[in-house]
């Protein structure tokens, strides 16, 4: 789910409708206004916003970084041509893909930090989520990012610093991949919690997924479940379908969480984390 109180102000400008991000026929217009300077559209509340938007600011900060040093290089070439422009750019992509993807390991790193011994599942878990996170990277970011820049100086855009500017927003969507992992972590500490209380004679504590009360609200697609039908109580984490940005619709914009009940209470992720 986006959320809309953190999006709520740019949103409202432009007169893009919340469904109308979800169902993808504004993405185009809502991503340039993800290039202005306020990048950091999740919540303020909790530790976890925090660090999802830490990373965010990281991720754009090394791409900035990154952007600043690849200009330089092709303003030191006067009179640079479009296919030298485009070389220097190819030339340095592979830095900034080693970047980013070291700024996201050591945020998956982060998840486990606390955990006192983690167990195997802990770390195929962790690795997997790093594989996807890769992928991604690989597949779709470094692709949008180079070719975005391409397009815009073959189609003779001069002003470099506003052609990187404005793929700014590409980098910070993939937080994501730590939010889903974050919950994919919980997932495997509660199942293990859950069998320790077994094997103790105890009860499995329920769990309850809860939809953000100021995001929109994803619905089934194929191979997708919607966020609104999986809102509710569950038995067990074992008996969860999916997790919040895991197997759903709106994948790294979910801004679900999973909370569970100890004593009478409910709690934000597995106890004693
Ligand atoms: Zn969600």
């Amino acid at each position: 789910m986006i959320n809309l109180r953190a999006t709520g102000d740019w949103l409202k400008q432009s007169g893009i409708k919340a469904q109308e991000l979800l169902d993808g026929s504004k993405v185009q217009e809502a991503r340039s206004l993800f290039a202005l300077p306020k990048l950091d559209v999740r919540s303020k509340t909790g530790i976890w916003e925090k660090q999802n938007a830490r990373l965010q600011r990281r991720l754009v900060r090394v791409y900035d970084q990154w952007s600043r040093q690849t200009r330089l290089a092709i303003e030191a070439i006067p009179g640079a041509t479009k296919w030298q422009i485009e070389g220097i750019v190819r030339r340095s992509a592979p830095a900034l893909q080693a970047r980013l993807q070291q700024t996201i390991d050591v945020s998956l790193l982060g998840l486990i930090k606390n955990v006192p011994n983690p167990s195997g599942a802990l770390g195929f878990t962790l690795l997997n989520q790093r594989k996807v996170a890769a992928e991604a990277i690989s597949s779709s970011l470094m692709p949008g990012i180079t070719n975005g820049l391409v397009s815009s100086v073959q189609a003779g855009a001069t002003d470099f610093r506003q052609v990187f500017r404005a793929l700014r927003f590409r980098p910070a969507q993939h937080a994501g991949s730590h939010w889903v992992a974050l919950f994919e972590v919980q997932k495997i500490l509660g199942l293990e919690r859950e069998q320790h209380r077994r094997l103790n004679g105890q009860a499995a504590e329920r769990v309850k997924w809860v939809l953000d009360p100021n995001a929109v609200h994803c619905s089934d697609s194929p191979g997708h479940f919607g966020c609104i039908g999986l809102a509710g109580i569950y038995n067990s984490w074992g008996a969860l379908p999916a997790v919040p940005a895991g197997q759903v619709t709106c994948r790294g914009n979910c801004r679900c969480v999973i909370a569970v009940e100890v004593g009478k209470r409910w709690v934000r992720g597995v106890p004693g984390l």
